[in-house]
């Protein structure tokens, strides 16, 4: 650890970790600091943060192993393939899960040092500011330092949303830390909030042999989709055997032996009991600047506890800078990583920048939910005239052959220029489809440029093309 760097990176998630290997690439001599709390079985801080250690990674490791578990156990007989039933090995299960996520935190110490990256196991707090160079106390279990830079970037992430009047005990009631390690599977699981976080970890239990309710106070599912897709989803994961109530205020969440005790009052104001083995509450992350030590350099939060930016991720004060979750803007890990690449430019006196807009968002059930750009409901709001095409994957060769032929992909272009403003797709590979999506926005291409691509054949992602063509109602197969 050097007393002074170019940069440092409070925060070793997916905006710090990126924008520390960027800055190495740049030249810029830079520091990390990370002070998580998920240790690696030595008992030491491993970078990645929420997403590597206990959000993206573990929980798409989870859907993969309990897809597989589902597709043996029901949904080989129609290929003519017999099996015999499948079992459930949940320690194993999780094992495997951690070692992907082992495996990725040690590429990521990895990268820091081919990118001269320092990474620092501690926990930072600012301690103030002196002609533009800002002070932080690095503490780790058996030392206490000071470094200073001119650049900083707050990349502390967030924390999960505490039910008030409940206590996480990552036992029995948990958030998402505790369900993504269960060591049996639940017989009752209710996850509280019907979120992408409630509905993924819902989808992995369920599947694994749970009976699982989604309690959420909304009383529309899924409202910031487009209504074709929370629709769709609904039916979809419904049919799947999740069970729903929406539109519910919570009373308490009480533990009673083994179990826990849910009394709540259902959207037409009855008051209902619940009793089951584990609950996961997954009602939202807020922003986390505990400890940090802002007060110390005159640096305010806004009032929902984020730090507030400008579109380039600066602070109100000077070369300080903040990305990720802990500012405005959907906390997603690729969010914090453009963030974290665009300040990490801008430091080493580059021109970054994020298109907001262009954004992918994904739910990775099965089918997976995804969408860029803006839903029908956003554009009627803003009075902007558009034009509409959707193509269903049953009328996909490639989705037939796979047996998994749900969903759509839905277009959204304007009505008179033809510029794609939106594209929504439910589909068992969205998440990998939605990519060509978002390079059309990017590129402000027409629905017009889509349907003139030579799309291969037989691909699910030909159900984009004949979107694009059903905007002027000339799909071709269908
Ligand atoms: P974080 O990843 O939270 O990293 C912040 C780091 O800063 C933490 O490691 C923390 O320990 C450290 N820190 C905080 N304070 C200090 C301090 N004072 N000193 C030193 N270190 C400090 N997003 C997606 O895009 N796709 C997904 O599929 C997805 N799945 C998710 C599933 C779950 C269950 C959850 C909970 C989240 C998921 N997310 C997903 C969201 C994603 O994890 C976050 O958006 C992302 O991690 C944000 O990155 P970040 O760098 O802002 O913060």
């Amino acid at each position: 650890m050097k007393a002074q760097y170019d940069l440092v990176i409070v925060g070793a998630g997916s905006g710090g970790y990126i924008a520390a290997i960027r800055a190495g690439q740049l030249g810029l001599s830079v520091a990390c600091i990370e002070s998580n709390p998920y240790a690696a079985p030595d008992g030491q801080a491993r970078p990645g943060g929420t997403c590597l250690n206990v959000g993206c990674i573990p929980s798409k490791a989870l859907l993969a192993s309990s897809h597989l578990y589902e597709q043996v156990l029901h949904h080989t007989a129609e290929h003519g393939i017999t099996t015999g039933g499948a079992a459930i090995d949940v320690d194993k299960m999780i094992d495997r899960k951690d070692g992907v996520v082992s495996k990725m935190a040690k590429g990521i110490e990895y990268l820091f040092k081919k990118n001269k990256v320092d990474f620092i196991k501690a926990r930072a707090r600012f301690v103030g500011m002196q002609d533009g160079v800002y002070s932080l106390e690095v503490s780790a279990e058996d030392s206490v330092q000071q470094i200073s830079a001119r650049n900083v970037i707050i990349a502390t992430g967030s924390k999960p949303r505490q039910l008030p009047g409940t206590r996480i005990d990552n036992s029995i009631i948990c958030d998402n830390a505790g369900a993504l390690d269960f060591r049996e599977v639940p017989k009752r699981l209710c996850v509280v909030g019907a979120g992408v976080i409630g509905l993924e970890l819902g989808s992995v239990w369920r599947r694994l042999g749970a009976d699982v309710t989604l309690l959420d106070a909304m009383p529309d599912f899924l409202p910031g989709c487009d209504t074709a897709v929370s629709k769709e989803m609904l039916k979809l994961m419904s049919g799947q055997g999740l069970k729903f109530d929406l539109g519910v205020s919570i009373d308490s969440i009480a533990l009673s032996g083994d179990e826990a005790q849910i009394s709540y009052r259902d959207r037409a104001g009855a008051a209902k009991e619940l009793a089951c083995d584990k609950v996961i509450v997954a009602i939202g992350r807020v922003p986390n600047t505990d400890g940090l030590g802002i007060e110390a350099i005159g640096l305010e939060l806004d009032q929902r506890g984020y730090v507030p930016v400008d579109e380039h991720c600066r602070t109100t004060l000077p070369n300080l800078f903040a990305i990720g979750d802990v500012v405005r803007g959907p906390m997603l890990a690729h969010k914090a990583e453009e963030e974290g690449i665009m300040v990490a430019e801008i430091v080493a006196g580059q021109s970054g920048h994020v298109n907001y807009p262009a954004i992918p968002f994904i739910i990775y059930t099965s089918p997976e939910a995804a969408w860029v750009g803006k839903t029908e409901q956003e554009l009627a709001r803003e009075g902007r005239a558009f034009k509409s095409g959707q193509f269903p994957f049953s009328a996909n060769g490639r989705a037939l052959g796979h047996g998994d032929a749900q969903g759509f992909v839905k277009v959204l272009a304007d009505a008179e220029s033809d510029l794609v403003l939106g594209v929504h797709i439910v589909s068992s590979l969205a998440s990998e489809m939605i990519g060509e999506a978002a390079i059309a926005l990017e590129f402000s291409a027409s629905s017009e440029d889509i349907a003139r691509i030579c799309h291969a054949h037989p691909t699910l992602y030909e159900a984009i093309r004949e979107a694009s063509l059903a905007v002027d109602e000339r799909a071709l197969n269908i």
